[in-house]
């Protein structure tokens, strides 16, 4: 077997990454693993991507809007939007790292077809998983959206501006 060659040190990008997402609505578990991420890559997008199998609860305007004003303040957070593949996104951009969150089991099989195709179609591709936090295993975009619909109490998962904006919607 050919022993592999290792990168230079010139090759080491931790520039910048994307992480993409429904963010439908951005949850403190998305807020973990930007967070988490930010210990490696001193950018990250956080990429507004449509996912075809969910049905969203708000417009992109309004998720945009979210983000924007979460992360008013930090310069190393840029919110975009795209309506393609990832891959087209990564490859115009020359971000070549997605990072990824995963909670449970299911989440893996998802992810590990999602992060083949990827990678046949766009051969620089890589992905980085983050285990989630304990904290917010079971949490997700899903799950808010029940709570918002039963009168829960989304404080417990959701930043204040997103709760606001969401009690409004109710
Ligand atoms: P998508 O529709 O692409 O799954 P989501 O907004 O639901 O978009 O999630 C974006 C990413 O964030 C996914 O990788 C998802 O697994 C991760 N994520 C969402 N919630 C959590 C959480 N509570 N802990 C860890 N990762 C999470």
């Amino acid at each position: 077997m050919v022993e592999p060659s290792l990168p230079s040190f010139e090759e080491c990008s931790n520039e910048k990454a994307v992480y993409p997402g429904s963010f439908d609505p951005l949850t403190y578990g998305h807020l973990d693993i930007i967070k988490r991420s930010l210990h490696y890559f001193q950018n990250l997008v956080v990429l507004i991507a449509e996912n075809r199998k969910k049905t969203p609860f708000l417009s992109i305007e309004e998720r945009v809007g979210l983000l924007q004003k979460y992360f008013h303040n930090d310069s190393r957070i840029h919110v975009e939007v795209w309506k393609g593949l990832l891959v087209d996104y990564m490859k115009q951009k020359d971000i070549p790292v997605c990072i990824r969150g995963l909670r449970v089991l299911s989440d893996f099989e998802n992810e590990f077809q999602m992060a083949i195709t990827n990678k046949q179609i766009y051969p620089d591709f890589e992905v980085l998983f983050f285990m989630s936090n304990m904290q917010h295993a079971n949490l997700s975009s899903s799950m808010v959206k029940e709570m918002i619909h039963f009168q829960g109490n989304i404080r417990l998962f959701v930043p204040d501006i997103v709760a606001e904006h969401l009690e409004k919607r109710r």
